[in-house]
């Protein structure tokens, strides 16, 4: 639920901004005569910002969706300011509603390479590559048989529809907005939310395509979206755990900067997880952290979960003494415990014989189970650091790995 939650806390950013499109469509008309380049420039202002952010942080999909957004607004500028009355403007039009969503869904499926890699300039080429075919459609339309052709079966407008989008660029549209949302709900990338605004700004923007401040402001609203995504997605890697998605070190040391006076410590480690390693390999050790993970971010009674490091754990208790948060960690320690992981390594059949279901998990061959031990601390006038709580807990957790590991200690 709550990781459902942070997924969808990712489109606030772009509603917000598609909002604001709206409200400056209505409100531009107010603009000081010595503002007016905004309305003309903007587009361009917004990418430069966003260019320089994605090229300083090495984002390349932020980079190429910024060209695209920037390249689209520039061919509106040039062949649509007068309407789509001639077979080029109809063809450029054409050409744009169709690429421009599918490039945009795609980055949002494709994984991060870098601004200026190789895999990097492969996808802009690709990009160049639809600039060419779009100036040469602009170019034969009207003149060559096959541009008219396509134009004419695939990208007429529907004739029952209000907008003049043809239908391929609805198609490409819908397309393009699905995969960038399940693209976010898979990667929890705030660049791949970001891209689902921008293919909505966009379509919003080219329903009118001559209508020239507004396709200008929610290009610019689109390239924002993307800009600001930048920094999430940055501030993100620095303050939560790829692989676990919990918060990290770098977060919980922010944390214990700021407590109240009474609090609890709980230091968590998986049991005998290098002989899980050596057993079943790293890749499904891997796994088996990030389902630990979402039990323990799950624990009860207030408690915030972080990747302290490793396969170690830290639990914050903020407001709680230690016994108050004992009762919830036996209880995870017994849920983990209890829980059965389904063994689907590569040389492994993916259903073994006698391997039942059950309920969440699997029981049988081919599951696997872990325990962890706790080691709780909390701050007292002779523990008066967080420091010295965790040390504490650190302690804790070495007794109770003393005394037979799965075990909560204090
Ligand atoms: P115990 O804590 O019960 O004393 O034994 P242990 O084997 O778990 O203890 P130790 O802390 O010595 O070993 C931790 C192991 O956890 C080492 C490493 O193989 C494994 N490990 C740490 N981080 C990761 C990770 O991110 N992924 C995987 N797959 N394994 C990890
Ligand atoms: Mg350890
Ligand atoms: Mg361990």
């Amino acid at each position: 639920m709550r990781a459902l939650l942070r997924a969808l806390a990712l489109f606030a950013v772009p509603i917000a901004l598609l909002a604001a499109g709206f409200a400056l469509v209505f409100t531009s008309a107010a603009l000081p005569p010595s503002l007016a380049g905004l309305k003309i420039y903007g587009p361009y202002i917004v990418f430069a910002l966003g260019a320089a952010l994605a090229i300083g942080f090495n984002r390349g999909r932020a980079l190429i969706a910024l060209l695209v957004l920037a390249l689209a607004y520039g061919l509106q500028q040039a062949w649509l300011q007068h309407g789509l009355g001639d077979h080029p403007a109809r063809a450029v039009y054409a050409a744009l509603t169709v690429f421009v969503p599918l490039n945009l869904g795609a980055l949002a499926l494709l994984p991060e390479r870098g601004a200026f890699t190789r895999q990097g300039a492969l996808r802009l080429a690709a990009v160049g590559l639809q600039a060419a075919l779009t100036a040469w459609a602009a170019a034969a339309a009207g003149q060559s048989e096959i541009v008219d052709w396509v134009y004419q079966r695939f990208l007429e407008p529907t004739p029952f529809s209000a907008g003049r989008i043809p239908q391929l660029g609805l198609a490409a549209i819908s397309l393009g907005v699905l995969a960038a949302m399940a693209a976010t709900f898979s990667t929890r990338s705030a660049t791949s939310a970001a891209l689902a605004g921008a293919i909505l700004a966009f379509a919003i923007a080219a329903h009118v395509p001559n209508a020239a401040v507004t396709f200008s402001i929610f290009t610019a609203m689109a390239e924002l979206m993307v800009t600001v995504a930048v920094l999430q997605d940055t501030f993100r890697m620095a303050f939560r755990d790829e692989l676990t998605g919990l918060p990290s070190r770098r977060a919980l040391n922010e944390r214990l900067a700021a407590l109240p006076r009474t609090y609890t410590v709980a230091m968590v480690d998986v049991d005998h997880f290098k002989k899980f390693n050596d057993t079943y390999g790293h890749d499904l050790g891997d796994q088996v952290l990030k389902l630990v993970a979402a039990h323990i971010d799950r624990v009860g009674g207030g408690g915030r979960a972080y990747r302290y490091g490793g396969e170690e754990f830290t639990i914050l208790f903020p407001g709680k003494e230690a016994d108050e948060a004992i009762p919830y960690l036996e209880a995870l320690r017994e849920e983990i415990e209890a829980y059965r992981i389904a063994l689907r390594g590569a040389d492994r059949p993916r259903k073994a014989k006698g391997a039942k279901r059950q309920r969440g998990g699997w029981r049988g061959r081919d599951a696997a189970s872990v325990t962890i031990s706790i080691g709780v601390a909390q701050r007292n006038d002779r523990l008066a650091t967080p420091l010295a709580v965790i040390e504490a807990a650190d302690r804790a957790l070495y007794r109770a790995k003393d005394q037979g590991r799965n075990r909560v200690a204090r």
